[in-house]
């Protein structure tokens, strides 16, 4: 038997004979099915034989990058937030060894696995296998995307979670229903961590953050939604941000993210008639 990984975006899918007919993730609007490839499967075994390894780099003390290497899926890098009462795993990669699961203990014991959101669930159940069984936490609002049920899985619900000292979890919406942020408020020299992944979208030049319904397939959000969303993550306080990509705002992420909302809204309010 097989837990079956969606090549396109790395999710995984409960241990059958035969892989799914479809992937549900990448059949919603806001992923795709490649053109050329169509919907393909692989496996932990697959991707370990061709080569597959996790890569982890500090970004910053007590914070961590984790890739695979070569890429899986989306390609997303997972962040480790390291406390004295434990880490937590965001967005977990959707590949996972011994080798990567062990390295990721020596830098100390994983309190729970997080995803931001359904595209980046990843193989958060077998990484919660290979940490010993840690807990998997999912926002209630998106339950109908787990694709491979567990005992590990527990289901948040409610706006705000203060899952460890220091670290809290906040369902703002938007790019999913159950969209979370993760705030640590150790981060930054201690002026506080935003980690913001598809839900709030730092761009390449560190000054601008993008709200999107779908970024692959370029579905906006509305002016009333992405208000909602900035109004929700600007409520507690933090300097800098990370997104999924390895892209960050160094400093001054709040006016940055408020700033960024305002721009989306003038623009898909019709504020401008640009025709030059
Ligand atoms: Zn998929
Ligand atoms: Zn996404």
């Amino acid at each position: 038997m097989t837990v079956w990984i969606c090549r396109a975006c790395a999710v995984e899918y409960p241990d059958t004979e035969h892989p799914p007919a479809a992937c549900a993730i990448c059949g919603d609007e806001r992923q795709y099915v490649p053109l050329e490839a169509g919907q393909q499967w692989t496996s932990l075994a697959e991707l370990s034989e061709a080569g597959t390894t996790l890569a982890i780099t500090e970004v910053e003390p007590d914070l961590f990058g984790i890739n695979a290497v070569p890429g899986v899926g989306i390609g997303q890098r997972a962040h480790l937030v390291r406390t004295d009462a434990g880490s937590i795993l965001w967005d977990p990669t959707g590949f996972v060894d011994a080798t990567g699961a062990a390295a990721v203990l020596e830098l100390g014991p994983v309190a729970a696995i997080v995803a931001s959101h359904p595209h980046m669930f990843g193989v958060q159940v077998e990484w919660s296998r290979a940490l010993g069984g840690v807990p998997v936490l999912v926002a209630g609002a998106d339950r109908e995307w787990v694709q491979r049920p567990d005992d590990a899985i527990q289901f948040l619900d409610g706006d705000e979670h203060l899952i460890l000292p220091g670290v809290t979890l906040r369902t703002v919406g938007g790019h999913f229903p159950g969209s979370l942020l993760l705030y640590w408020s150790a981060g930054a020299e201690g002026r506080g961590v935003l980690l913001g992944s598809d839900t709030v979208f730092p761009l390449q030049d560190g000054k601008w953050v993008a709200f999107a319904r779908s970024f692959p397939n370029h579905i906006p959000l509305s002016a009333a939604v992405v208000d909602r969303v900035a109004t929700a993550a600007l409520a507690r306080p933090f300097d800098r941000m990370y997104g999924n990509f390895g892209w960050a705002i160094p400093g001054g992420a709040m006016d940055v993210i408020r700033r960024s909302a305002d721009r989306h809204i003038a623009w898909v309010r019709g504020d401008f008639d640009h025709l030059t």
